[in-house]
């Protein structure tokens, strides 16, 4: 059996982008054909994790994906170049080496020959992620949230550049002002940027006092979230900008928050729908009647049928959930479970002793059916 892009990546349906990007980094650096010359079955594996991480990356494709399946998604070409595509195409987005061509997996990594001057660029945050707990009828109705989450701001002093405001700009010592030094690394000598000034060959005369000069500080961020009504566990929701800042004045990442639903009392969820269970009596499922149900939006009216078996579930239209996508509500659905009486005194096992008297053979059809099985099957 096939597996779906999320078990060929290992990662699960709600994992942020920055964690399939891990985790795709990790097995393509594991299966990569340059480390594993001839040997087919990487090759493969290979050409399976980047159809799934070219899949899982796209927004876009993945919410197809997700709503398809996997079966239905690869069969009806929604993989664009699945299979046929160039590897290498998204593999050169995910180490960031502008290049592409001839630059080698080894030479992205560790920093060499390839993308050259990009890395001196704008560097964008990571993305974060948040795991939020709703009750039941938060997530029915919608919140708005304040939420704190730990991560790298902009500097106040310096506002991200890492510089003593009023400090002059001065030739890296380090790497002499070439932005780039020679380290050895096992067998390979690379070039990498400069650790000192990141690759841009200058410096400031005095770093910030605050930040020392990373330009970034560690923070508790307070944010405000709205979570809009009728979302359930595992919908994800970005909030673009609020995760961690850029550096060398690159984007910050988007913060990503996770669902997670408590569990109702009385209520359960199912997609827009939802169920409860109500016990009725015996007397009110025989003579039918009238009895009241809570709903979400308080109670209601449900009429019962005269012989309403235990078990029968009854809709109440538009009872339900505010669709997410606007699709209008779903229904309330209750089910209604006959109580057997316990406990009876004197008096009312006489009663019903009486009553059963009275119905003689007459009144219970599905039991009359059964004896009547039961009968053939008795004979032969
Ligand atoms: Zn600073
Ligand atoms: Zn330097």
């Amino acid at each position: 059996m096939a597996q779906t892009y999320y078990e060929v990546l290992g990662v699960s349906k709600d994992s942020t982008p920055s964690e399939i990007k891990k985790a795709y980094r990790k097995l393509a650096l594991k299966y990569h054909p340059d480390k594993n010359q001839g040997d087919k079955e990487a090759e493969n594996k290979f050409k399976e994790i980047s159809s799934a991480y070219e899949v899982l990356s796209d927004e876009n494709k993945k919410a197809k994906y997700d709503r398809f399946g996997h079966d239905a998604y690869t069969q009806s070409g929604g993989g664009g170049g699945h299979g046929g595509g160039d590897p290498f195409d998204i593999f050169s987005q995910v180490f960031g080496g502008g290049g592409g061509g001839g630059s080698s997996i080894f030479d992205q990594l560790f920093g060499g020959g390839g993308g050259g001057g990009r890395r001196n660029g704008p560097i964008p945050g990571d993305d974060l992620r948040y795991d939020m707990e709703l009750t039941f009828e938060e997530a029915v109705f919608g919140v708005k949230k304040e939420i704190s989450v730990n991560k790298t701001d902009e500097c106040d002093r310096c506002h991200g550049n890492g510089a003593e405001p009023g400090s002059k700009i001065v030739k890296c010592g380090y790497c002499k002002g070439a932005g780039q030094v020679t380290m050895a690394q096992g067998f390979f000598s690379v070039r990498q940027d400069c650790p000192k000034c990141h690759g841009r060959g200058e410096i400031f005369e005095k770093a910030c006092n605050t930040c020392g000069g990373t330009g970034t500080k560690r923070t508790k961020k307070k944010i405000s979230v709205t979570v809009p009504a009728g979302v359930d566990t595992g919908n994800r929701m970005r909030v673009r900008g609020e995760g961690d800042a850029g550096t060398k004045g690159g984007q910050p990442g988007d913060l990503y928050v996770i669902m997670h639903v408590k569990e109702h009392e009385i209520f359960t969820r199912h997609d827009d729908d939802i169920l409860c269970e109500i016990p009725i009596t015996f007397g009110m499922a025989t003579l039918g009647g009238t009895i009241e149900v809570p709903t979400l939006e308080g109670r209601a009216n449900l009429k019962i049928a005269p012989g309403t078996q235990s078990g029968t579930v009854l809709r109440m239209r538009g009872k339900g959930i505010s669709n997410l996508q606007g699709r209008g509500k779903g229904d309330q659905h209750v089910k209604v479970i006959v109580e057997i009486p316990t406990n009876l005194n004197d008096e009312q096992k006489e009663a019903l002793k009486t009553f059963t008297e009275a119905c003689g053979g007459t009144v219970n059809p599905m039991a009359e059916s059964f004896f009547e099985k039961a009968k053939r099957w008795f004979a032969g």
